[in-house]
Parts: C-alpha cells; structure tokens; sequence
C-alpha cells in the first residue's frame, strides 16, 4: 500500500540547507515524491540516494557505494546505466515499488555557463508504478494493464469503478456497492487501483480492496471530488456536457475524475490518448468471484501457469491486441442476451466462411501491435519503431478491409462486423503513404540519435548527412597525409568527447611532430600513457563542420520526428477505433477458428432460467486427452429443468470425473456468455447472472484459515449471494470436518439451495445418504458416473445418467494410486465391518470382533507380494505395441526398481 501526493512539496528536508548543491537539489525533488524511489539522472546512470539506495541496492542485488558526505555521514548511493534501466524499473515494479525517474532538462554545458558550482536543471518526467506502464519492455504483451480508481459519494454512499488501459486507451467505469465490489475487482484484475485514503476505514471496502491483489495508491479524498472531475473530464474530452457519453452518476464521474488526475500526475502532465470513457451496467456482466475464477482456472491453473488455463486452451487469436481483448472478455463474460447474440453472430459469420476466415487471420497474422505503440506515441515516449508501426498497421487494415469486403457477398452481415469494417475503412492512406516516405527501412530504437530518416526524404538532410560522412572521409585522408608527411606509420586521428578529433602518436614518435618545421602546425594537447596527443587548426576546422553538419542532420530529423508524431497522435481517435476493431475481428475469427477445429456450437442463449447441454465437454480435459493420446474424452448432458430438476446431486466413484462433469458446466457457461461457441453438440442456457464454484480445498494460513474454514466462507458466500438466476457447483461440501457433521452441513446446504437460493446446482458428493433427499425435494434429481467392477477392478465410463452410485470404491482407487496392499487389504476388512454395523450400538460390537491389527499385517513376503502387485499394476498399463525400444529398455529398469531391495 502506498500513500502518496507527488505534488506536495512542503515536506522540503531541511537539512536541504546544509547540503551539497546536487545533494540540496536531490532532496528538493526527493520531497515532492514520497513512497516513490528516485532515479536521479547523473551523465549515463541513474543514482539512487540514502534509503532509496539500500532498498534498490538490496532488491536489484547490486552494489552499494557511497558518495561523499551528508550531515557528517556517508551518503549510500547506488546506481543503473540509463540504457538497462527498463530492466531495472521492470524488476522494481513487479516487487511492488514506485519510482519516480527524474532527468537533466539541460546540457551540462548550459549550466557551466551560469557558472562553475552552478547544477544542471532536473525534473520529475515521469512516475513509474504497475498500472501506468506503456514500454513494451515492462508489459505483457498478451495481457491488459488496467489501472482502476475507485471513488464514493460521502452523501449518498454511492460507489464506483473506473478504469484505463493507458498503453491501449481504454477507459471505463461501472457503479458498484460494497456487495459486489470484490467480483468487480476480480473481474477487472488491476494491477494498480487508487482510492481516496478516507474508504481504507470502510473494513468491507478494505477487505476487497486487500483481497484483489493489487497494489493499493492512496490519494486524499479531495483528489476524488465529482465536481473537479467533471470539469476536468469535460476539459479533456473538449466537451462541455458529460451525457454525450452516457449518463454518469456523481460517484461514476468521481471514480473517472481521480483517476484522470493521478495518470496526469504520473505522466507528469503528458495525457496518453484515451478514448472516450464507456458506461458498463452492473447488470451487464456475469458476475464471478474471485474464488470461483481462481478454482475454474481460467486465465492461470491454480498453480499460477497461463498452460492449462481456460485461456491458453481457446486462445488461437494472432495479434497481441487480440489476445488481450480475448482474456478481457473471458474475464467479462456478459449478463445482457443481446449483446452476446451480437457477438455470436459475429463468430457465426467467420466460422460459417472457413475461405473467408482463413485470409482474414493471414492478415492479421502481420498485424503489428498499433495500440500500444499510439500509446507511447502519445505520452511522448514512442520511437521511429512505433511510427513504422502505425504504418505497417494501417496498410494492414487496409487489406484486412479489403479481405473483409470479399465476404460481401455472403448473406446478413452482422453488425458488430459491419461496425469495425466500417473502423478500419477509417484508417488514412495519406498518413500510411507519408510514413512509408519518411522512414528508413531498418530503424533505431529511439529518435535521439537519429538515423531513421529514409534518404531522399529531405534534400537539406541528405546534404548534411552527405557534408557529415564526407567529412569523416576527409579526416581519414588526412590521416594518411599526416602520416605520410611526419613519417610517422602509426599515426591515428582519433575521437573523444574531451579532446574532440585529435592526433595520437607513441611518446617514441612525436619527436617528429615536435620539430621546430612542424611545432606551429601541430599543437600537443595531451600526454597519456606511452602516447601524445595533438591537435591542428586544419583538423579542428574540419571538426567544426562535421559536428555541425551532424548537428543540423539531427535537428532536421527530430523535427520530422515531431511532425510525424504530431500526425499520428492527431489521429489517435482513429487509430484507436482501428486498433479495436481489429482486436475485435481477430477474437471473432480465433473463435470461429477454435469453433471449427474443436467441434464447438453456438449456445442459444434467452432469458429463461433453463441449462440444457447436451453432449457436453470439457474443454481443457478434452485438450489435455487429445495432446496424451490416453482415451478420448466421454461427452455428457446436463439438463437442469426450471420446475422439475433445478438441482442436480451428482455421486460416484472417486475419480469417475464428477468434478470435470461441475466444472465443465461451469465453463460453458463462461464460454457462452462471453460470446463463444462451446464444447457441446447442443447447448440452450438462460442467463446466469452470478456463477459460483466451491471446488477444491485450499488452506489460507496467511489469513489463519484453514481448509474446512476457507469452504465454509465460500460456502457461506455463496448462500448469501446467489439468486434465482445464478448457476452454483458445490463438490464435496463438507468434508474436512466429522463425517455427521459434514454430511448435516451438505445436507442442510441443498436444502437452502432448493428452497431459499432455487438457484441452477450441480452438487456432488460422496455422502451417499444425501441420495435420499430427492424423495423430499421436488426440483432435485439424483445422477451418477457410472463405473464397472471388473475382477476387483473399477473401470471408469465417464458416463453421466440418471441414479444413485452404489458405492465410491474408495478403497480400489487407492490401490490404483499405489498404496501398500497390507494398508488395502486392512482398509477393505474395516469397510466390511463398517458396512455390516448399520447403528451405533452394533458398530461398537462390530469393532470389538475386529481384530486388532490386519490380519495381513505385512510380512516380508507380503511387503514382496506388494511390490509384485505394484508391477502388475505398471505392466498393466503397458500398451506393448507402442513402445519403442527405447521405451521397452527404460521400462525393464522401471520394473527391476519395483522390487524389494531394488533402489
Ligand atoms: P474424486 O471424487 O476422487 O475427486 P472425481 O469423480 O471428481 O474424483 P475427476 O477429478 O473429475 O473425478 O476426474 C478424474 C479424471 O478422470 C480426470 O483427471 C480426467 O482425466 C478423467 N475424466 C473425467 N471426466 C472424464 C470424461 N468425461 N471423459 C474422459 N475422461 C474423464
């Protein structure tokens, strides 16, 4: 958490006084930016100074110096070269610091002309922190970076959400309530939110605020006023009413206002381009928990990989801008049919023209990255590179366009198609042409040092690039010349930044130079190890030319540099529209794509409250299947019928797949609400307005909970929050605790499901005594995986039907698993004689006829017996066919090291 005002500077360190006038100036500007480290540019490093050193110092791993004295003690400092500082910014931000990089404003040389102790001009340009990043170096590619600000009105306690992408412009904002506010920041996932310190006292508001994950900036609540917001929306927007971007309320426009004012703050005044803010209704998204994404592992697995997510299983988009707004939509799946019916058709209409298709992704697939280059065009921090970017991204549009014109001939072009169609058609041949003419072929990073300038743009450049180079020519004759003259062989002309050009001979040599004939023309500048430097008026004539035939190339190329920035950036409207369009196009034709390749349909989606998949799938379990080629996966129907079985109590066998069969549904619901076809033959969903999962169990120790309570609080959240329209998967509630206390906890669960919440459930269990609620509960219909014994065998079907499972054959997994088979021949006589004590009182007696230890208490022969059937159970998994010698030989080892005695 970080509590900041970059613009006070009343904490002025008065120990200012006393101090060195780089020092006086370093705590200046170290004043006016608490909780942030100072990049203090010197020459060709940033230092870092006092604290901010020891603590850059210890988390960059780099040394720890010290540079002179301050108030009588070492001053620690540490510093980065300037040219690897992304690096080291990157590392700093992720580790959740803010840093505020502060440059010389002046040539050094400008300063020694006010005089010898005067010190060079330096600013704040910039504030670094997670949520206002733009180099592409500290950004995911394929990942937003939301900032968010998040505002309440005192009077009415109204709350809401803002947010912005500043590397792609994206700006929007929702109102929220206490209630709700952690699904919205779940949702939104931002790296960074600022808030007005005065909410932290809020303890539901903090709670969220702490449990999103992001890093927290607070701001004082006078930086969240709706009145100067709306002033300074309408300021930056050039409008002089709010409604002609939606109607917002007075919190919506405080959320937007504070959170204007803090990207000025960090930009240091350099607005990025942002598109006009959009009004999102709370009622328009499906709201999920962070829980429930965490255990459906859409966009990261629960170990935090991005492999085996939702995400990189339906992720065959093929721009970076497209993958984002793909993971955006997957995070914000809607609540609103027609919306999602409008992106459907959209998906329909590329996967209905595979030829059509096909072209477009071949298009897209040269589709440079022009939002985020526009970006960092518009905050100043773009390059020539970004500039061929836009170029080669609007004549990419242009074909794109033109590829999407071909499919004009196909019936009903859906709107949102005909929509970017008509965005991209936008993009400006004349700006394309201008940029093509301008730009060299292989382009610098960065404008300063120039050289990006395509030769024959500007007669006046070529004429000092050509005076610069022919100069160097010249110097290199005269070299020879020198040498030849002097009779000096190893005579050089050389550069440096102190002496400029000058004459470099061996101390053995420059006798030659020194003779009276040549003392005037050759002037010794300089005397270094084993050489001697000098200098001539010819070459410091010539010197003069070079520079300023340099000079002037580069002043001429940065004002093209400017001008050409300045026309992109007054089209940044444009080229944004574009660069969204063509994210856009690229989502609809990836999953039109993944529809095709994977077999998907396209859900119906009304406002009913039915769930009818038929054939249904899972769609990283099914990937998964076909990537290992071990057995295809079984497709399954979940029909949860408004008045007759809302609620579905699943058992069956341990690892028969109830839990794939939950989150399977789960997904699909995700999938059809954010617009994509799904894993089905056949799918007809009502809207769900809220998804719950409580699935797997994980303890929480940091927060001291544990594994029972963390479902209990989920459990508890669930009960509290889901209504008639929500879809709720419960696996295995209850149990991490006694099995009657468990099995009266899941019990009384399915009856508030039933009867208060008469929510869309599919519960499964392994209390098999909850079968029997069904008899009592009219919308709860019993189903199972179904499963064969088979010479004490359990074969796994896969397969979903109607009924109640006889049995989990816990024991029969846990032989599969491996455990030692005196363990399971013990566990099977405990079972046997569980099963034969139906009451308590019997049980007791039941238990007292057991003898104390198994009867198979493992002997050595046994514990061989055991590793015989571990190799039974290996070889019973061996396909011999498929085995490659290789293979085969790498088996036998794995056998031999099976048997007892055998490491
Ligand atoms: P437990 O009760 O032990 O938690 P479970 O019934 O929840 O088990 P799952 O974890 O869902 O079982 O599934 C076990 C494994 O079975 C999965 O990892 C998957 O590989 C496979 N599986 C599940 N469902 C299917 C299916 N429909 N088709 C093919 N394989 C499946």
């Amino acid at each position: 958490m970080n509590q900041m005002d970059p613009r006070a500077t009343e904490a002025r360190d008065k120990t200012a006084v006393q101090a060195t006038p780089v020092m006086a100036q370093f705590l200046e500007v170290k004043a006016g930016y608490p909780g942030c480290l100072l990049f203090y540019r010197m020459g060709d490093f940033y230092e870092l100074f006092f604290a901010d050193a020891e603590v850059a110092a210890r988390d960059l791993g780099i040394a720890l110096t010290k540079r002179g004295k301050h108030l009588g003690e070492d001053i620690p400092m540490c510093g980065v070269p300037v040219h690897a500082a992304d690096n080291y910014l990157q590392r700093l931000i992720r580790l959740g610091h803010r840093v505020a990089v502060c440059e010389q404003m002046e040539d050094p040389s400008e300063a020694r002309k006010r005089g010898a102790k005067s010190v060079v001009r330096r600013g704040v340009v910039r504030l670094v922190t997670p949520g206002t990043l733009t180099e592409d170096t500290l950004l995911e590619q394929r990942s937003s970076n939301y900032l968010a600000g998040l505002a309440r009105v005192k009077a009415s306690g109204e709350l809401a959400l803002a947010w912005a992408d500043i590397s792609s412009g994206d700006l929007a904002v929702m109102s929220s309530h206490s209630g709700r506010l952690a699904a919205d920041l779940a949702r939104l996932a931002a790296r960074e939110i600022v808030v007005a310190d005065s909410l932290l006292l809020d303890p539901a508001i903090s709670q969220a605020l702490t449990e999103c994950g992001a890093a927290l900036t607070l701001l004082p609540a006078s930086r969240f006023d709706s009145i100067t917001g709306e002033r300074r929306l309408k300021e930056h927007f050039s409008v002089s009413a709010l409604e002609a971007f939606g109607n917002f309320s007075r919190a919506e426009i405080a959320s937007l206002g504070g959170l204007l004012d803090y990207i000025l703050i960090t930009q240091v005044g350099r607005l990025p381009h942002l598109r006009a803010p959009r009004r999102e209704e709370p009622s328009g998204a499906l709201l999920i928990d962070m829980a429930t994404r965490m255990n459906l592992e859409l966009t990261r697995t629960l170990t935090g990989e991005k492999a085996g997510s939702l995400l990189s299983a339906i992720d065959l988009t093929v721009t970076s801008s497209g993958a984002r707004a793909l993971a955006s939509r997957l995070s914000n799946p809607l609540a609103e049919p027609e919306a999602i019916t409008n992106r459907l058709d959209e998906v329909g209409y590329f996967h209905n023209s595979a030829a059509m298709r096909a072209k477009v992704r071949e298009c897209l697939a040269n589709m440079p990255d022009i939002e985020r280059s526009l970006g960092r065009l518009t905050v100043g921090r773009g390059g020539p590179r970004d500039l061929a970017t836009i170029r080669t991204g609007l004549s990419c549009a242009w074909d794109l366009g033109d590829q999407l014109a071909a499919g004009n001939g196909l019936a009903g072009i859906p709107t949102n198609v005909e929509f970017r169609r008509t965005a991209i058609g936008e993009a400006d041949r004349d700006l394309i042409e201008c940029l093509t003419l301008a730009l060299a072929d292989d382009l610098p990073a960065f404008a300063r040092d120039g050289g990006f300038v395509r030769a024959g743009y500007l007669p006046e450049l070529d004429h000092n690039r050509q005076l610069r180079d022919q100069t160097r020519q010249v110097i290199a004759e005269l070299q020879v010349k020198y040498a030849e003259e002097a009779g000096i062989k190893g005579l050089k002309i050389r550069h440096n930044n102190f002496l400029g050009y000058f004459i470099e001979v061996t101390s053995q040599s420059a006798g030659a130079l020194q003779a009276p004939s040549r003392a005037a023309t050759f002037i010794h500048r300089q005397t270094v190890a084993n050489a001697m430097r000098f200098v001539t008026a010819e070459l410091a004539g010539l010197e003069q030319r070079i520079a300023a035939a340099a000079d002037r190339a580069l002043v001429l190329e940065q004002e093209i540099f400017e001008k050409l920035v300045n026309q992109v950036t007054t089209q940044s409207s444009v080229i944004s529209r574009i660069a969204e369009a063509i994210a856009g196009i690229d989502v609809a034709a990836s999953l039109a794509e993944l529809a095709e390749r994977q077999r998907y349909v396209r859900p119906r989606i009304d406002s009913s409250l039915t769930f009818d998949i038929r054939a249904g799938r899972h769609p990283v379990v099914e990937a998964m299947l076909a990537k290992s080629a071990s057995g295809s996966f079984v497709p399954n129907d979940c029909r949860l019928i408004e008045d007759s079985s809302r609620i579905w109590l699943l058992t069956g066998p341990n690892m028969a797949g109830k839990s794939t069969f939950l989150r399977q549904n789960a997904l699909i619901v995700i999938m059809a609400q954010m617009g994509s076809y799904v894993p089905a033959e056949q799918a007809h969903i009502g809207i769900v307005d809220r998804l719950f999962s409580r699935v797997g169990a994980a303890d929480d120790l940091a927060r001291g909970r544990s594994t029972f309570m963390v479902e209990m609080v989920e459990t508890a959240a669930i009960l509290n929050q889901a209504t008639a329209r929500s879809f709720v998967i419960l696996d295995e509630i209850g149990r991490g605790t006694a099995t009657y206390d468990g099995l009266s906890i899941a019990w009384a669960v399915i009856e508030q499901l039933h009867d208060g919440n008469r929510c869309r459930a599919l519960f499964a269990t392994h209390y098999h005594e909850l079968t029997a609620l069904s008899a009592r509960l009219p919308l709860l219909s019993n189903a199972t995986v179904k499963a064969r014994e088979w010479q004490g065998e359990v074969i796994f079907l896969h397969e979903v039907v109607p009924g109640v499972a006889d049995r989990s054959y816990g024991i029969q997994v846990a032989r599969l698993a491996g455990l030692l088979q005196p363990v399971v021949s013990r566990a099977t006589e405990i079972l046997k004689t569980l099963e034969r004590g139906e009451t308590s009182a019997n049980l007791k007696s039941a238990f007292e006829d057991l003898p104390l230890f198994s009867v198979s208490r493992p002997t050595g022969r046994e514990l061989k017996r055991n590793s015989q059937s571990q190799v039974e159970i290996r070889m019973a998994s061996i396909s011999p066919d498929e085995l490659s010698p290789r293979q085969a030989l790498d088996l036998i080892y794995e056998l031999r090291a099976l048997l007892p005695g055998n490491p």
